[in-house]
């Protein structure tokens, strides 16, 4: 299993303020945001890419897309936010633990499509 900075913190061996947390995955501030709500949702099964998920991982999917809409409701943007996923380091992936960007409180309509 890959280990990362995100295992670190699912495990508790940094101490990192958890905004979310259920069974399947954690949601963190990002250390360094690119707008004014940037979180990131996280399931605690090191799955080092998207590409890398298998059918076993569909229901764990299916979770973190709901623990997102969650996310965005506790932190009051569920009208406006975007989820990114980075995969692969071609597309800007630097934790290989798969991780979901929330971004709010920008203009992201006037941002288009950009990450
Ligand atoms: P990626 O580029 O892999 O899609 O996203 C990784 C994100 O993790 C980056 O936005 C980066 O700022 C964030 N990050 C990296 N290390 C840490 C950390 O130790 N703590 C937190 N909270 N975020 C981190």
């Amino acid at each position: 299993m890959t280990d990362t900075i995100f295992g670190k913190i699912i495990r508790g061996e940094i101490p990192t303020d958890i905004i979310y947390e259920d069974d399947h995955c954690i949601a963190i501030n990002d250390i360094s945001p690119r707008a004014p709500v940037h979180v990131l949702v996280i399931p605690k099964k090191a799955i080092p890419r998207l590409a890398d998920a298998s059918n076993e991982d569909q229901e764990l999917l299916g979770h973190l897309m709901l623990a997102v809409g969650r996310v965005a409701e506790q932190l009051g943007v569920s009208d406006a936010f975007r989820v990114v996923i980075n995969n692969g380091s071609g597309a800007g992936q630097t934790v290989f633990h798969l991780h979901v960007h929330i971004l709010a409180g920008a203009d992201l309509a006037e941002a288009g499509m950009a990450g």
